[in-house]
C-alpha cells in the first residue's frame, strides 16, 4: 500500500520539500509500524525544512520531529495494533523518516503510549512545543517554585511552547507574565492565562546591570541571548529559569552573579531525548493539567501539502500558538 508523504532533498540550491507517495520498502528501520494521524509544526520543523541549519542529517528524508497516530503492525510485544501513540523528539524527522506522512515506522523506545483521555490530534497539538512546555514547567516546581513564590515570567509567549506554558501555569495557580514582540495578541494571551503582558524589547537589549530589581519567582525561557541573561539577573533570591530555546539566540553573555549572589538555578530542558520516565510523567501531568479548550484555541489545523511552506515562515513571527498537520488531509 503506498501512502503520501513529504520527502525533502538537497539540491545544489538548497532543500527541497516535496508532497510525493512512498512505498513499504520506504519507511526505513523499526518495530512498530504506525497508522500516522497528525503531525505538527516546530520551530525547529522550521530550521529543518528551511536548511538553516543540519538538522536532517540524510537525504531524502521525510521531516517531521513530531507524529500521533495509531499502531499498525508491531513486533515489539509493549505495542500492539490498535494502540493510540505519539512520538516527540529522538532521530524523527532527523536521521529517520518522520511524521509528515501517513505511515512511519520507528524502534518501539521511541513510542509514549496515550493516556486514554488524550486524542491523537490533542497529543499533536500538544506536539514537542507543548511537551518541552510540560518539562519546563516540572523543571520549576522540582527547584521549588510554587505558585506562592511569586510571579514567573514566560518568554516568546505567542510560540507554540509559550501559549501551552502560558495554558498549563495559570492552570496550576501561578500569576503568569507573558514576554511577546507581538502586543496585538494580549487578548489571544490573557485568554490563555497570562495576568500581565510586557514588551519582549524591555528584555532583549544588554544591560551593564548584572543584578537588577527582583522580579521573578521563575521563568520559562524560549528566547535564549540577552534575554536570557536579563531574565536571570531579574530572578529573585532562590528562583529557577528552565531554559530549553534559543528564538533570540545560542549565545549566553552574562554573569555568574545571579547563581552566587542570588542562589538562582537555570535549569536546562531538552526534549529530543528525554528518558521514558520523563515522558511518561510529563504526559500524565499532561492529562491533568492542560486546558483542552485553551489547546483548541490555541491550534490550527492544516493539511500535508501546506506543511514545508508554513515550516519555513515559522521565522517570520506570524504563527500564532500551534500549528497541527493532518496527514490524510
Ligand atoms: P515558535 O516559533 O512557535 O515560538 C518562538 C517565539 O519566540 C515566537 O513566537 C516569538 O514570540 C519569540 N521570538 C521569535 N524571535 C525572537 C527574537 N529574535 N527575540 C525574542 N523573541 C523572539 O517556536 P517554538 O515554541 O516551537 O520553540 C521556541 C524555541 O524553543 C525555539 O528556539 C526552539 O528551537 C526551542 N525548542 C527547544 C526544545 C528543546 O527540546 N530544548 C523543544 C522545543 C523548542 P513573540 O512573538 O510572542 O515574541
Amino acid at each position: 500500500m503506498t501512502f503520501k508523504a513529504i520527502v525533502v532533498n538537497k539540491t545544489e540550491a538548497g532543500l527541497t520539500a516535496e508532497l510525493t507517495t512512498l512505498e513499504p520498502a520506504d519507511l526505513g528501520e523499526g518495530d512498530v509500524t504506525v497508522a500516522v494521524e497528525y503531525s505538527t509544526i516546530n520551530y525547529k520543523d522550521g530550521i529543518a525544512i528551511s536548511g538553516r541549519s543540519a538538522i536532517i542529517q540524510r537525504f531524502p528524508l521525510v521531516p517531521g520531529i513530531d507524529l500521533a497516530g495509531t499502531v499498525e503492525a508491531s513486533d515489539n510485544l509493549s505495542f500492539k495494533p490498535g494502540d493510540k501513540v505519539v512520538v516527540h523528539g529522538w532521530g524523527l524527522g532527523a536521521t529517520h523518516n518522520g511524521g509528515f506522512a501517513q505511515k512511519a515506522r520507528v524502534p518501539a523506545g521511541w513510542l509514549t503510549r496515550l493516556p486514554g483521555n488524550i486524542s491523537t490530534w490533542q497529543a499533536a497539538a500538544i506536539g514537542t512545543a507543548g511537551f518541552t512546555a510540560m518539562l519546563s514547567v516540572l523543571a520549576l516546581e522540582h527547584n521549588g517554585v510554587a505558585p506562592s513564590s511569586g510571579d514567573i515570567l514566560v518568554t516568546g509567549a505567542n510560540g507554540g511552547a509559550g501559549s501551552v506554558a502560558i495554558a498549563l501555569l495559570s492552570r496550576l495557580g501561578y500569576r503568569v507574565v507573558a514576554s511577546t514582540g507581538r502586543l496585538n495578541e494580549a487578548e489571544y494571551l490573557t485568554a490563555l492565562g497570562a495576568a500581565e503582558i510586557v514588551d519582549r524589547k524591555t528584555l532583549s537589549e544588554p544591560s551593564p546591570n548584572p543584578i537588577q530589581p527582583a522580579r521573578w519567582a521563575g521563568a520559562i525561557d524560549a528566547v535564549g541571548s540577552h534575554t536570557l541573561v536579563n531574565v536571570l539577573a531579574q530572578t529573585q533570591y532562590g528562583g529557577a529559569v528552565a531554559s530549553f530555546g534559543l528564538a533570540q539566540g545560542i549565545d549566553l553573555p552574562g554573569t555568574v552573579l545571579p547563581f552566587i549572589g542570588r542562589s538562582v538555578t537555570l535549569a536546562g530542558v531538552d526534549s529530543v531525548n528525554a528518558p521514558d520516565a520523563k515522558r511518561d510523567q510529563a504526559y500524565r501531568r499532561l492529562a491533568t493539567d492542560l486546558d483542552w479548550r485553551k489547546l483548541d484555541a490555541m491550534t490550527t489545523t492544516v493539511g500535508l501539502a501546506a506543511a514545508p511552506e508554513i515550516a519555513r515562515s515559522i521565522f517570520g513571527g506570524t504563527i500564532r500558538g500551534r500549528v497541527v498537520v493532518d496527514v490524510n488531509a
